[in-house]
């Protein structure tokens, strides 16, 4: 039973992942510590506290998967590992003493604008606030998306997905089958081959896979990164500069041949089996899907314990998996690594507008914010990580500290206007959404031949942004007053100063 008389603050943020910390960093920066950080589970840590599954690892190097403000030395090794990635939001946290604004256990059941007092209404599982400004940052990996097999519920054994690991189940001498063979499934099974009886991986369409280029990092060049900050950043800057390459490959399928040749000959180097490299090799351009990178999910698919399925699956029965062929599976475990509900967040039913109905009814399956940010009918909301920010070949933490960047913007310029209230022109906003589809017009994400979780239902990429992480810091570099209705309402309390 939520109170039923709000507590003032001046910002909400959803979610404690790396968007809702850097927020709060910000904010902190610019002297405002009325705020509270909103946090369903019981840990920081968003993507990288959920997912904890056998091999979970970022496949962006740790040098740059890492906040630009708060740079880590000691990273062990190229590419960290999940409980080193969620160690540093927790240091990060606590460095910049942050607790004090996490509510942690507190899930937003909604957050409603409301006209008379302009502030939103927010209320969680246990706490009621009235907020002058709302922001999200709930990402887009938060809600896992398990596909709605036939009887599913029918099935004897356990089911879980990727993100919500079931470590009190022991899969030793078990049968085991995968649904799905995105980047989660890539790294957990070749972690759990070994251990179980018989694995069947259930592949829909085969990824391209790079090699990983992971190696711990020695000791002296540990000592190196602590001792000489120039190096670290030049290091940063380089990783970064080798992804950008590749994001221009990405805009200009045609050129990217050569990248997808050498994933063509790294399949072909671990895997000798014509029928089983034939099942494993896309059809659709490098990078239409995200790239994947893996030393060992080849030759994991080739051990005598493990089959790929690539006939659909019709049904799933109490026994196991039925495919279209009419074979029965039988397995004592079915995990989904089938990915989230990234196009269709759930958060969006749970924040109501001006006009009285959800983000999810205005979107209708399509996302779309001004500058990726702002909504019309959403006055004083801002979302971080959503609509057209995702990247597949950089750091999310960079498109989130642009966008941060932008948030700031957008509050300087209140104060400076003496506005206390801020919506993004209806006009505007269409006049991006356009722009934004056009510009991701003959890229590899929208012409590459796929249909991967970067377009949403109607087949539109709402989710990536289509083009160099530079360009977007370019374009939310600036904040653009005229395209926002900046009104004055007379509150009760004092506009904290944002300098
Ligand atoms: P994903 O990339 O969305 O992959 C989902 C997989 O499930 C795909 O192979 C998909 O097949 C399959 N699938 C979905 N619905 C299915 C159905 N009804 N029947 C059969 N197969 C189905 O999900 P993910 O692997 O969890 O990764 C999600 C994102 O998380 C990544 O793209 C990445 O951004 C992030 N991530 C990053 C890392 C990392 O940094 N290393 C690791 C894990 C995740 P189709 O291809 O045919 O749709």
């Amino acid at each position: 039973m939520t109170n039923t008389t709000p507590q003032k603050v001046r910002f909400a943020i959803i979610g404690a992942g790396f968007s809702g910390v850097a927020v709060s960093i910000r904010l902190r920066e610019e002297g405002i510590s009325d705020f509270v950080v909103l946090e369903r589970a019981e840990e920081v840590g968003g993507a990288w506290r959920d997912n904890t599954y056998p091999g979970a690892a970022c496949d962006v190097e740790s040098h740059l998967y890492s906040y630009s403000f708060a740079p880590k030395k000691d990273w062990s090794r190229v590419f960290a590992a999940q409980p080193e990635i969620l160690d540093y939001i927790k240091s990060v946290v606590a460095d910049f003493d942050l607790s004090q604004h996490i509510r942690l256990g507190q899930e937003l059941l909604e957050a409603r604008w409301d006209q008379e007092s302009q502030r939103w209404l927010v209320r969680t599982t246990s706490e009621f606030y009235s907020a002058e400004i709302l922001i999200s940052g709930t990402g887009a990996l938060s809600d896992p998306a398990i596909p709605s097999l036939t009887g599913l519920e029918d099935f004897t054994g356990e089911t879980w997905h990727s993100s919500q690991w079931r470590h009190d189940i022991d899969l030793t001498g078990k049968r085991v089958a995968v649904i799905g063979t995105g980047a989660s499934a890539i790294q957990f099974v070749p972690e759990i081959q070994p251990t179980v009886d018989n694995l069947r991986v259930f592949q829909r369409t085969p990824a391209w896979v790079l090699p990983r280029h992971d190696r711990p990092y020695s000791p002296l060049e540990k000592r190196v990164f602590s001792t000489v900050p120039v190096a670290q950043q030049l290091n940063r800057q380089r990783i970064y500069a080798e992804r950008e390459a590749l994001a221009f490959l990405e805009q200009r399928p045609r050129l990217i041949k050569p990248v997808q040749n050498m994933a063509k000959r790294h399949l072909e180097s671990q895997v000798t089996d014509p029928t089983l490299r034939e099942k494993l090799t896309p059809s659709y351009t490098l990078g239409c899907k995200r790239i994947l990178i893996s030393n060992d999910w080849y030759p994991a698919l080739t051990q005598p314990n493990v089959d790929v399925v690539t006939d659909g699956i019709d049904r799933i029965t109490p026994e196991g998996v039925l495919t279209t062929d009419g074979h029965l599976h039988e397995m004592d475990y079915i995990i989904f690594g089938t990915g989230f509900q990234a196009t269709t967040p759930p958060v969006a039913h749970r924040i109501v507008g001006r006009a009285g109905h959800s983000l999810a009814q205005q979107w209708g399956g399509s996302m779309r914010a001004y500058r990726n940010t702002s909504v019309n009918g959403f006055p004083n909301m801002f979302i971080i990580n959503g609509p057209n920010v995702g990247s597949g070949h950089t750091s999310m933490i960079y498109m989130i500290e642009a966008q941060v960047d932008y948030l700031i913007k957008a509050l300087r310029a209140m104060q400076s206007h003496g506005a206390d209230v801020l919506e993004v022109t209806e006009v505007e906003e269409q006049r991006f959404a356009t722009w934004m589809q056009e510009r991701g017009t003959g890229t590899v994400w929208t012409a590459g031949g796929c249909s991967s979780w970067y377009l949403d239902e109607h087949g539109r990429n709402t989710l990536i942004w289509p083009g160099h992480s530079f360009s977007f810091r370019a374009l939310v570099s600036t904040f653009d007053a005229g395209h926002y209705d900046l009104t004055s309402t007379v509150r009760d309390g004092d506009l904290a100063t944002v300098s």
